[in-house]
């Protein structure tokens, strides 16, 4: 089987160690044999980064255009066999992964206009014969870590940007997936972006720590657990370094007694499962008032009963596999704990049959806000139904974690929508949608210990990947 290897200032490059990347659905399959970078790989690949940092964030707009633009074009045009790629060492079904490639494609294609648009201000000076302006300038060399979950449309959602603002990047994709990053770097590789812009390394934390304490990347972008967002924050603060951190969810979905019934049971179906509930946007806890929590629970239990769990590329699965064993004893031990702690397990919360890493879906009740279960991000398919008594007791509920991604409501009140989107401590808010479906083009991000640092995507994405010159002119 051939390596996969390293891109490095514009050659592929291997390492002494290797890594196997298996399928989900499969486990005894082996996608793809990829090289797992050492200490030395990566200081080598921040070294060409600093070498091409000059010559890229001179670049021209129009240079910057044409590079994303192709970028997205090749995404779009391979969208059904890096499908098939992301499927295959992810687990997400074909659709739903089909999706992603399209939306990473989607992002390079918006940052290639981005680069156009992107410029600073004419502002008036307090002085007289004074002109007052402001730039924004590349940061430089910038290391972008990212999640298994989305493992292209993440890589693209940091990388466009970075680039479009004229950063040189070193990107560390997740250890369980780095094919679709490969399959970008590839493409990248033909863009006519210089040698150096753009660096794939690909290993474990050992390559991504060794990237964020190397003293010549300037700036980190990273998503993932909170566990690693605070070792990377340390880190950046004591040295100076700018970061940003996208992190976990415990995401709510409140159903109010008005709510339409089969809109309610779609959003929570939805938002809980979908993409096997391993999405940090994933609406993990369900919260009902008490005049429809009985109607509304036999019927989500119905739809839930219903879904089809199995291989991710076969025809009418719904839901794939987790992604790994690691992550099936962790939800076994979440649904574990979730009784142990009185809650009551409605349905699912069961590895099943075929060599598959294929879980049940589970819904656990438990009304109780402080459980563990209500607290904790498990990641994947097992979610909560919390009774309360009305709107007040369903928003403090809502808050009452320490994460704030997204959080959503389901209700036929205009007014009581419009209050939870003020209310809710979240980035994103949801109104008769499911709290895990987001635009490409949009700022996406979240408060409290979900997210620190400037948004992500859309036009906001360039705060983190410039800095802002003032200019005086006498
Ligand atoms: P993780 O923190 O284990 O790993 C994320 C990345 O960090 C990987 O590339 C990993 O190799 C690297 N890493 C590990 N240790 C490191 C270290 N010490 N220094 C530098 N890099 C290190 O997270 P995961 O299991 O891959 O992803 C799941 C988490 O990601 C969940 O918490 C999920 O909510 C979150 N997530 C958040 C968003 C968002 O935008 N908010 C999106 C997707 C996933």
């Amino acid at each position: 089987m051939s390596i996969f290897k390293h891109f490095i200032n514009g050659e592929w490059h291997a390492s002494s160690q290797t890594r196997p990347n298996h399928n989900p659905s499969q486990p005894n399959q082996v996608v793809g044999e990829y090289a797992e970078a050492s200490a030395d790989d990566v200081a080598l690949a921040v070294q060409a980064a600093r070498q091409a940092a000059t010559v890229w964030g001179r670049s021209t707009p129009q240079q910057r255009f044409d590079v994303l633009d192709f970028i997205g074009s090749e995404i779009l045009a391979r969208k059904q066999e890096l499908g098939h790629l992301l499927a295959s060492e992810e687990g997400k079904v074909l659709p739903e992964a089909i999706g992603e490639v399209s939306r990473a494609g989607f992002i390079f294609k918006y940052f290639a206009g981005e680069a156009l648009r992107m410029g600073g201000q004419a502002l008036a000076s307090v002085r007289p014969n004074m002109e007052v302006l402001t730039s924004r300038e590349a940061v430089g060399v910038v290391g972008l870590i990212t999640p298994w979950n989305f493992p292209i449309a993440i890589p693209a959602w940091k990388a466009a940007p970075a680039l479009a603002c004229g950063n040189s990047v070193i990107l560390k994709p997740s250890e369980l997936t780095p094919g679709c990053a490969w399959a970008l770097a590839e493409i990248i590789s033909r863009s006519g972006l210089p040698k150096g812009a753009f660096n794939l390394v690909m290993g474990d934390g050992v390559a991504g720590r060794a990237m964020v304490e190397d003293p010549h990347v300037d700036a980190i972008s990273f998503t993932g657990s909170v566990q690693t967002g605070k070792l990377i924050a340390q880190h950046c603060a004591l040295h100076m370094k700018k970061y940003q951190l996208e992190m976990g969810g415990k995401n709510p979905l409140v159903i109010l007694d008005d709510a339409d019934l089969n809109i309610a049971v779609e959003c929570a179906v939805n938002g809980a499962f979908f993409s096997t509930g391993q999405r940090c946007t994933a609406s993990s806890r369900t919260i009902v008032t008490e005049g429809i929590y009985q109607r509304f629970a036999e019927a989500m239990l119905e739809r839930t009963r219903k879904l089809k769990v199995g291989d991710a590329v076969a025809p009418n699965t719904q839901i794939g596999p987790v992604v790994d064993q690691r992550q099936l004893d962790k939800n076994l031990r979440y649904v574990a704990i979730g009784t142990e702690e009185g809650g009551q397990l409605l349905c699912g919360g069961e590895r099943l049959a075929g060599d598959g890493f294929f879980f049940s879906p589970a819904i656990i009740e438990n009304h109780n806000p402080q459980a563990r279960l209500n607290q904790e991000e498990v990641f994947g398919p097992v979610s909560t139904l919390i009774r309360v008594k009305d709107f007040d007791e369903a928003i403090a509920v809502a808050n009452a974690t320490p994460y704030g991604l997204s959080g959503g409501i389901c209700t036929s009140s205009l007014k009581y929508a419009t209050q939870f989107r003020k209310d809710m401590q979240a980035g994103m808010v949801m109104v008769n949608a499911p709290t895990a479906g987001v635009d490409y083009h949009v700022p996406f991000g979240g408060s409290k210990a979900s997210s620190f640092g400037p948004r992500e995507q859309g036009n906001m994405a360039v705060e983190f990947y410039t800095k802002v010159k003032t200019h005086y002119i006498a």
